[in-house]
């Protein structure tokens, strides 16, 4: 029997129509006006492209946003004095620096620079400890989506094994901490499988939920499922494919065609996971302007 297919596209236009509706209300009752700066360092093609779709969302929620595009020479002193100006900026609710950063600069001192309360990419170390301690906080755009695409197609982790293929601080890690939590939303059993599994299929096939963010095109094959598992595909990849225009094409972690024979729900890539990372990402903005997570 086919999956059903989880429409991350359509998950996403709800939770962008729930921000904009938020924010209106915002601007009538309070007079704020959720606002987020960008900084882009160089000239890498993929981050231009991010950052654009980023500020389009801006625009479509109504928030103020402003793009600072730096040279890749920028000096990493320069850089931190442009995020001590956000950190200052009342009218900032939230401060993103496009990652990868030039190699001269330490990103993780770039990360730890940015006010906690203004960090939407839930990457500085207060929200990555609050996240682990199950305390609120702003929570890593993917994951959350993650979270949120379970939730709105009634797959509810609780109680399930679900297990992560990954271990990465941006979706592993943050992935599991967020599902282990007994909390609404969570209270998953949790597996995290990576490189040092000896035999991947083992773990893969006792997942309920399957999450998988590798990086490798097609890695988990229908075969190594438990039949009417969901599955989350977060991976990315491009690969060869004459057929097409461009001559590539983007294919997720798991064999979507197989995966889809054995699992009772799974997200497509594209139009999964990756159209919720820039929602979370709106609705950390709101959540920023709003206030109040940080009592
Ligand atoms: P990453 O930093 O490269 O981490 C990959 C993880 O997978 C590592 O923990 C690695 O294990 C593990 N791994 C690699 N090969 C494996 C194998 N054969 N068996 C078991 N584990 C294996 O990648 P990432 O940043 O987490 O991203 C993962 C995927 O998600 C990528 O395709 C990326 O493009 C995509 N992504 C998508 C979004 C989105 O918006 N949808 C956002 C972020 C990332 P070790 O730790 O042992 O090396």
């Amino acid at each position: 029997m086919a999956a059903t297919v989880i429409d991350g596209k359509a998950v996403s236009a709800t939770i962008r129509a729930e921000v904009h509706e938020q924010s209106e209300l915002l601007k009538g009752e309070r007079g704020i006006t959720p606002g987020l700066a960008f900084i882009l360092v160089g000239e890498n093609p993929a981050s231009q492209s991010y950052v654009r779709s980023k500020g389009q969302a801006c625009e479509e929620m109504g928030f103020h946003s402003v793009t600072e595009r730096l040279p890749a020479t920028t000096s990493q002193d320069e850089l931190l004095e442009l995020i001590r100006r956000f950190n200052s900026d009342p009218a900032i609710h939230g401060i993103l620096v496009q990652l990868p950063l030039p190699t001269h600069i330490d990103e993780q001192k770039i990360i730890e620079a940015i006010d906690y309360r203004k960090d939407v990419d839930g990457f500085h170390p207060v929200n990555v400890g609050r996240l682990v301690i199950g305390l609120d906080c702003l929570k890593p755009c993917t994951p959350a989506g993650v979270q949120e695409l379970l939730m709105r197609s009634g797959n509810d982790p609780a109680g399930k094994h679900v297990v992560i293929v990954g271990r990465s601080n941006i979706v592993g890690k943050p992935v599991l901490n967020l599902l282990l939590q007994k909390q609404r939303g969570a209270n998953a059993v949790v597996t995290v499988a990576h490189t040092g599994a000896k035999d991947l299929t083992t773990y893969v096939r006792q997942g309920d939920v399957v999450i998988a963010a590798i990086g490798k095109a097609e890695a988990i094959h229908g075969s190594m499922l438990k039949p009417g598992c969901v599955v989350i595909d977060v991976g990315i990849n491009r690969i060869p494919d004459p057929s097409a225009k461009s001559g590539s094409r983007l294919v997720g972690d798991v064999h979507f065609a197989s995966a889809s024979e054995v699992a009772s729900a799974i997200t497509p890539v594209p139009g999964g996971v990756g159209p919720m990372t820039i929602a979370m990402l709106m609705k950390n903005t709101l959540r920023a302007a709003q206030g109040g997570i940080y009592r």
